[in-house]
């Protein structure tokens, strides 16, 4: 089962410790090749230098072709545009653009409202210079009216020039499988890569999954509480159960897999091992 390429998805460091780890993470997953890296960015402008950073040593020091993600949520059209510039001074040709969320007492809505707007802010400012990522929810977005609601807005940020898509992580394939179905009865035509969550605590999943809207199927649930504290045999039952889904997501016709590292090698190295 081999051939897709992988994509990693790094958070941006803030502390020394914080980017040694992110250094030896980054060297362990060389090894797969990736096809680009890519930096999340907080909402609201707390990390906005830190993702450029990020996304400059990750370019310069790891030689990836790293991609910035840029939320226009709390933010005014002179930020993003000068956020931009800097990243085609960076030499970027990716960026992962999204609404993103702001964080709880932040007032400021920001000069763009939905990621749609966002992907046709950037490319009235620079064409086509950068190829767009955008966000996917095959379980539905957590703050949509209804799920055919969402399936349109969706197809609204690809008709505003977006060239590929990345999901939210989920557990059932059917979900992934379904979502890719009604898309492309809509007329999309991009490739849509499954983001994909490694698990090696229940814990962070779980509270993790409560804020996305991910759902974590009642039978891995159970088995993760019954595991409890086990650390070992939590990650061997992740491992496996993550590796058994991308091997039917590309055996179904997914283009590649999207990794969220959470900075760490290991969980996502396990995967691929027995993916491979
Ligand atoms: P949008 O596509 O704008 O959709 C948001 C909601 O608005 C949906 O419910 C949609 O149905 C609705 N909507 C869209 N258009 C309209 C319209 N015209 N009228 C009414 N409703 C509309 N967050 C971060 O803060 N930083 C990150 O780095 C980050 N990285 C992510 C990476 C990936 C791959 C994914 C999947 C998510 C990421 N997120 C990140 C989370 C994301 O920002 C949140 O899920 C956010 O709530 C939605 O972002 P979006 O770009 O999908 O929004």
């Amino acid at each position: 089962m081999a051939g897709v390429p992988f994509s990693f998805e790094f958070y941006p460091p803030k502390t020394d410790e914080q980017r040694a780890q992110l250094d030896r993470t980054a060297e362990k997953l060389k090894v797969h090749a990736p096809e680009y890296v890519s930096c999340t960015f907080g909402a609201g402008g707390s990390t906005l230098s830190y993702t450029s950073e990020t996304v400059r040593h990750l370019k310069q020091s790891h030689g990836f072709d790293a991609a910035p993600h840029l939320s226009c949520v709390g933010g005014s059209r002179e930020e993003i545009r000068e956020l931009l510039k800097l990243y085609k001074a960076i030499g970027c040709r990716r960026i992962v653009a999204l609404r993103g969320d702001l964080p709880s007492g932040m007032g400021h809505p920001g000069d763009l409202r939905y990621a749609s707007e966002l992907i046709e802010f950037i490319r009235a400012e620079h064409g086509d210079a950068f190829h767009i990522e955008v966000g996917a929810y095959p379980e539905t977005h957590p703050q949509s009216e209804d799920a055919l609601t969402d399936l349109k807005h969706f197809k609204a940020k690809v008709d505003a020039g977006a060239n590929g898509a990345i999901t939210q992580y989920f557990y059932n394939a059917d979900a992934y499988f379904h979502f890719v179905d009604a898309v492309r009865r809509l007329g999309v035509e991009i490739p849509i890569v499954p983001g994909i969550m490694p698990i090696s605590n229940y814990t962070q999943l779980k509270r993790f999954s409560e804020a996305c809207g991910a759902e974590i199927p009642r039978w891995i649930g159970k088995r993760m509480q019954a595991l409890g504290d086990d650390v070992d045999s939590v990650r061997e039952f992740g491992a496996d159960l993550v590796a058994a889904l991308c091997d039917r997501l590309i055996a179904g016709g997914a283009p590649s897999l999207h990794f969220y590292t959470l900075n760490l090698s290991k969980p996502t190295m396990n995967v691929i091992a027995r993916v491979r």
